[in-house]
């Protein structure tokens, strides 16, 4: 049963990212028939080069393979989300243009020009173009990603110096939990489901520590859930706290459950850095 929000969300919201989430699951279980992961210390890897793990290791992805996922997920989307079969036509089509053997490292780069003239070319918003080879390519970095996931949970792991991007993947983290134990925060990628340590009063965004500057929000009766906010940057951050609840969460779907976490924060003023 979903848990009841502060704020409403749009009907059938929710629902669509579990079955989502559910579909790329089941699609990383097939990919992983036969897969081995490779043995990287990804940890002295980082130490000498703080590019991300997927910047420094070439991870293959058969493009044939990415292509049937991606027009596999364009069926899924098209069952569960009721659009104009205009769009969906358009990003069947997107499948014979997308350039699969390099669309993965071009979407974890900064650049994403590739993605607006191809939107443009086939007469579809950029968003859903991004949305599709996004969570098209999810499977396949969980799966390459899992065999390092304990290595970053370390609590030894503290030196990556941009805490709010991934370390494996180089995605940006809107999310984090504390962690119910001893409260210590990881931050959370929803692309590779990587989780890795940062300081409890610290702005990802900023850096900032000086604990009168970082505040937090929380919404009544929704104890659990957080905002950290940074005065010096007007950086914010969502947070799912597991001593309120004693329980653990799917983070991912936390972060998406929290849209009115976002509305209030920018409500305020703050902003989560994502174009600068
Ligand atoms: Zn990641
Ligand atoms: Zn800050």
């Amino acid at each position: 049963m979903s848990r009841q929000t502060p704020v409403g969300l749009p009907e059938g919201y929710t629902d669509f990212y579990k079955n989502l989430e559910y579909w790329q699951n089941e699609q990383e279980i097939k990919l992983k028939q036969g897969y081995v992961g490779e043995n990287i210390d990804v940890l002295k890897m980082l130490a000498n080069n703080p590019k991300n793990v997927m910047k420094q290791h070439r991870f293959n992805i058969d493009p044939r393979h990415l292509k049937a996922t991606y027009l596999a997920l364009v069926e899924f989307l098209s069952s569960n989300r009721p659009l104009d079969s205009k769009v969906w036509d358009s990003l069947r089509q997107a499948g014979d243009k997308l350039d699969f053997a390099n669309v993965a490292a071009i979407l974890l780069s900064d650049d994403q020009s590739y993605f607006t003239e191809l939107a443009e070319a086939l007469e579809i918003p950029f968003e859903l173009l991004l949305f599709t080879v996004d969570h098209a390519l999810r499977p396949y970095l969980r799966m390459f990603a899992q065999p390092y996931y304990e290595q970053f949970n370390q609590t030894d792991f503290v030196f990556w110096n941009q805490a709010a991007i991934c370390p494996f993947c180089g995605s940006k983290s809107h999310f984090s939990r504390l962690r119910g134990e001893d409260g210590k925060r990881f931050m959370f990628c929803d692309r590779c489901f990587t989780e890795w340590e940062s300081r409890s009063i610290y702005c990802v965004h900023c850096g900032n520590d000086e604990p009168n500057s970082i505040n937090y929000i929380s919404v009544e009766n929704d104890n659990g859930y957080q905002l950290y906010t940074c005065e010096k940057c007007k950086g914010y951050l969502k947070t799912y706290d597991e001593r309120q609840t004693g329980k653990t969460t799917d983070l991912f779907i936390a972060n998406i459950e929290t849209i009115y976490l976002d509305l209030l924060a920018k409500e305020k003023g703050y902003v989560n850095h994502d174009i600068d």
